[in-house]
């Protein structure tokens, strides 16, 4: 849960509010929802992992798959703290309508474990992730679903995965994870993608609203792979990004930051925190920046009905997935801030990865 969110939230709950509200939108029959609205296979799994200092621990795994009624599960894996079977239900849901929304023929998939990657030697991250990735086994494959990378997972981390479904297989099978390293099979372009989306459907919803990009004021919260990259594309496009945040904190300048120096500090660190030229301010102040471009690009439920209403971007882009609650959403609409659902806003990353 992110800092600036008072009121715990459900993504399960949020995902299932989204579908009741395009639905009866839509003025879908009760038959076709009782079809579509919930996952068809959960499975649960344990993950012993031997430490390095001997002892085993447990770590809980899950994969979700949502519907795969337009083709294989498809959807990315999450290594973090706050992983529950409800988040991946709800991030499967949305990889579903996503996936549906840039038509490509895929269906909705998510997997993850509750674990702290930070806190695991590089040895004990690859046994858990072999691990985890031979109990999903029986569910995943290129014909029936392909996850991805999502929070805390790498393109290092995709290798593994393929490697141990091959040597269970006997033969290298490329296609059962997308964002892999060029070197096995990964597709250029992949790693920028999901931000490269992000920056499209802004640079066009500027557009339809009459706004020049060049010398609009952007904001960014969580500086990882949606993030970041979405940074560079906007500070590459002339915009001026005023703050960015991550788990060490927020930085911010009001002339705009030096986006390539702020990624070479974070290389070199690992953090934001410390990086010269820049004042540091809160969470709750850097969502409030006046700004034309609000880029919430960390985890689910970043704005709810208790901050909303300190939100002052005219443009909101959704890079991470179920940033924004739907009581959210309609305070913005009532204030006229423009939303670009995550479904649409962050698709380019699943899209590179079909083709
Ligand atoms: P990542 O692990 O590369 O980066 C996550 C970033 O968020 C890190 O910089 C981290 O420090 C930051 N963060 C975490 N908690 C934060 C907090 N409370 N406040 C501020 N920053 C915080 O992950 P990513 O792949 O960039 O994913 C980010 C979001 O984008 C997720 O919602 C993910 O589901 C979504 N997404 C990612 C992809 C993709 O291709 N990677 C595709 C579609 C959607």
């Amino acid at each position: 849960m992110l800092a600036t969110a008072t009121t715990p939230m459900n993504a399960y709950d949020v995902a299932l509010e989204n579908f009741d509200l395009a639905a009866n939108a839509l003025g879908l029959d009760d038959s076709i929802r009782a079809m579509i609205k919930y996952p068809e296979r959960i499975l649960s799994v344990s993950v012993p992992v031997r430490m390095d200092t001997g002892k085993i621990v447990r770590f809980e795994g899950y994969r979700v798959q949502h519907s795969t009624m337009r083709g294989p599960a498809k959807g990315g894996i999450r290594f973090h703290p706050n992983v529950t079977m409800d988040e991946v239900k709800a991030l499967a849901t949305w990889m579903t309508w996503k996936c549906a929304v840039v038509n490509i023929p895929y269906g909705g998939g998510k997997g993850g474990v509750t674990c702290n990657p930070k806190e695991l030697s590089m040895g004990e991250l690859e046994r858990l992730t072999r691990r985890y990735a031979s109990s999903i086994l029986p569910i995943i494959g290129p014909e029936k679903d392909i996850p991805a990378p999502d929070v805390y997972t790498t393109p290092q981390i995709m290798a593994w995965i393929m490697d141990t479904y091959s040597m269970n297989k006997g033969y290298p099978v490329h296609g059962v994870v997308t964002g892999k390293p060029l070197p096995i099979g990964g597709s250029l372009g992949r790693n920028e993608a999901t931000a490269r989306g992000v920056f499209y459907t802004t640079m066009s919803s500027c557009e339809h609203l009459g706004i020049r990009l060049a010398g609009s004021r952007v904001v960014v919260q969580g500086f990882g792979n949606a993030g970041a990259i979405a940074a560079e594309l906007f500070h590459g496009a002339g915009a001026k990004v005023l703050a960015v945040s991550d788990t060490s904190g927020c930085i911010f300048n009001e002339n705009g930051l030096d986006i390539p120096a702020v990624v070479a500090y974070k290389g070199r660190t690992g953090r934001l925190e410390g990086f010269p030229e820049a004042t540091r301010i809160t969470p709750a102040e850097l969502l409030a920046l006046e700004c034309e471009i609000l880029v919430p690009a960390a985890l689910e439920n970043a704005i709810t009905e208790e901050n909303a209403h300190t939100i002052h971007a005219r443009i909101v882009s959704e890079a991470a997935n179920g940033p924004v609650t739907p009581e959210a959403d309609r305070i913005f609409n009532s204030k006229g801030i423009f939303l670009i659902p995550d479904i649409l806003c962050n698709a380019g990353g699943v899209t590179v990865s079909y083709f």
